[in-house]
């Protein structure tokens, strides 16, 4: 009892390890509910334990009505608290204290599955931003279970937060069980009709769209709407390779067991020849900057892999020259490594099965390129280790600047000091600062006047040599992903030791400190006669690169005769 007659006393704090509180069973939601009402700057209480002991109530003894009217009132409570949120984000532009949407997913199956709220599109609609994949997964399996009238403008505005026709795609799929082909009932139309309107008014593509419209096309498997919707947007979009790449890699994996061979194959080389025509792999021009996602790689090789398949020896050889001529030249650095190299990796297997056949010698050609490329870009030419201690002069002349004028041209000196007097070191400081020295000047406090000056040229070299000696690393790092027997099959022995050991990059084979993991053999010849030495205990499993390498080439290629 609290300390006046009429209330009683708060059940926010108390002295005691254990208070049992007495409330009337009408009221125990909303009591426990009042800890969450307080929607602070620090986000919402985790409601996702007590939304969850209720459905297990209700799932576990569904006649009793308490439970029921339990859970009805947390959705509720959920939905309300997201609604308010819409609201103040509406009106305040605040960032809105939201649920996330994994809760909303579960209320959205409880609302349905309990019928326990009647407008599950509440639920949906206040959400906030985009729903997840598994908020369509959750709905599709409410398909069945629930009227789809009940679902339909909830659904619509779900799918219409997301943009692009790869998302709309994805999450139609989701709602059909993982493949929208399954669709059915009164869902499978609403789906197609919502789908063939994002394909119809598809501006802008982007990589992934490639790949949703072949699924589309293929999803329909409709010739009429292949011919006078997809095909148009697609032969529009050629020039942009990585959207055409997308489109040819899931047309050529998966339209062959739907569409005929004859449409099949004439898609193919529509698409084919115009996408070849303005390879490109990064947008020349800067602006606007086309990120790469994740799928460029994936594309590409599963591209290769439908060429292979449809035995097409002719457009392997069309896409590799055009990945080597025109792709590889003007590639950076992180493109090399976020696509190239994982094309190849990737692609190792394929590659080295296909070693022996004819077209063997494209894959080679696109491993030399690329491994060679990645080297000679990625990690750069060794930075000379001549110290160059030369910086641009003061634009000065007077009697203060001299001597540093003289100290600054020296190309041997790092560091000197200067004795001057307050007004000369004030002149001094502000020349140097206004002349972008790139180093430091401190006065050195001594008793009296004049004081030291001192002024030391900033180690350009070291800075630049620790980065190059960090880039060897993480391309060996890279390098060694690879199967190196394979590798060294695919590159030719010599290659493969050029590239493993970065000798294209290395300006003194032997005289690169802080790369002793490339681990090189002495340019001697003892080594390779010499049977293999046990190799030093720390560094082991580098050591015996070098030399078991040699030896398994020998075997190999005794295999293979
Ligand atoms: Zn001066």
């Amino acid at each position: 009892m609290g300390n006046t007659g009429n209330a009683g006393a708060e059940e926010t704090h108390w002295y005691k390890d254990t208070v049992l509180v007495m409330v009337d069973r009408a009221h125990v939601m909303p009591f426990i509910l009042c800890a969450h009402a307080d929607a602070s700057y620090s986000g919402r209480k985790d409601i996702g334990p007590l939304l969850n002991r209720c459905i297990h109530d209700v799932r576990t003894q569904p006649h009793v009505v308490q439970y029921k009217s339990s859970l009805d009132q947390v959705c509720e409570f959920i939905t309300g608290a997201n609604e308010d949120a819409h609201r103040m984000k509406a009106r305040y532009r605040s960032t809105g204290s939201f649920y996330p949407n994994d809760v909303v997913v579960k209320v959205i199956e409880s609302s349905i599955l309990f019928r326990n709220v009647a407008n599950p599109q509440r639920v949906v609609l206040c959400a906030s931003g985009k729903l997840p994949i598994s908020a369509f997964e959750a709905m599709g399996t409410l398909l069945g279970v629930a009227p789809f009238a009940m679902l339909e403008y909830a659904l619509t505005g779900a799918l219409a937060r997301h943009s692009t026709l790869y998302a709309k795609a994805r999450m139609l799929d989701a709602l059909f069980g993982g493949d929208l082909r399954n669709r059915s009932g009164a869902a499978a139309g609403w789906a197609e009709k919502l789908l063939l309107q994002a394909t119809k008014e598809i501006k802008q593509v982007t990589e992934d769209d490639g790949e949703a419209l072949a699924d589309v096309a293929i999803c329909f498997n409709d010739e009429e709407l292949l011919r006078t919707v997809i095909m148009p947007t697609v032969m529009a979009n050629t020039s942009q390779t990585l959207f055409a790449v997308g489109f040819l890699f899931c047309w050529g994996h998966n339209a062959e067991a739907v569409f005929q061979q004859h449409t099949f194959h004439s898609v193919f080389d529509q698409v084919w020849s115009p996408m070849l025509a303005d390879f490109q792999i990064v947008p020349k021009p800067p602006p606007p900057a086309v990120a790469l996602s994740e799928s460029t790689a994936k594309n590409i090789v599963g591209l290769l892999f439908v060429l292979d398949k449809q035995g097409l020896p002719d457009e392997l050889h069309a896409l590799v020259t055009s990945i080597v001529r025109r792709s590889l030249p003007g590639a950076k650095g992180d493109v090399l490594l976020s696509v190239w190299m994982r094309v190849i990796n990737s692609l190792a297997p394929l590659a080295v099965l296909k070693l022996h056949d004819s077209i063997g010698l494209f894959y080679k050609l696109l491993y030399q390129h690329i491994l060679r490329t990645f080297v000679k870009t990625y990690v750069g030419l060794q930075p000379t280790p001549h110290r160059g201690w030369a910086r641009p002069r003061l634009a000065c002349g007077c009697r203060a600047c001299w001597p540093v004028n003289l100290f600054l041209a020296s190309i041997t000196q790092q560091t000197e000091t200067f004795s001057a007097q307050k007004d000369d070191r004030y002149h001094l400081h502000c020349m140097l600062d206004d002349s972008g020295f790139d180093g430091t000047h401190e006065t050195k406090r001594t008793y009296r006047e004049p004081q030291i000056l001192v002024v030391t040229k900033r180690d350009r070299v070291k800075g630049k040599y620790d980065a190059w000696v960090g880039r060897c690393r993480k391309a060996y790092d890279e390098i060694q992903k690879f199967d190196q027997d394979g590798l060294r099959q695919l590159l030719g022995a010599e290659l493969y030791e050029e590239i493993v050991e970065m000798r294209s990059v290395c300006l003194h084979a032997m005289d690169a400190p802080g790369l002793e993991f490339l681990n090189r053999r002495q340019p001697v010849q003892e080594v390779r006669n010499s049977p293999a030495p046990p190799p030093a205990a720390p560094a082991a499993p580098l050591a015996r690169v070098g030399v078991k390498r040699k030896a398994a080439v020998i075997d190999l290629s005794g295999d293979s005769d």
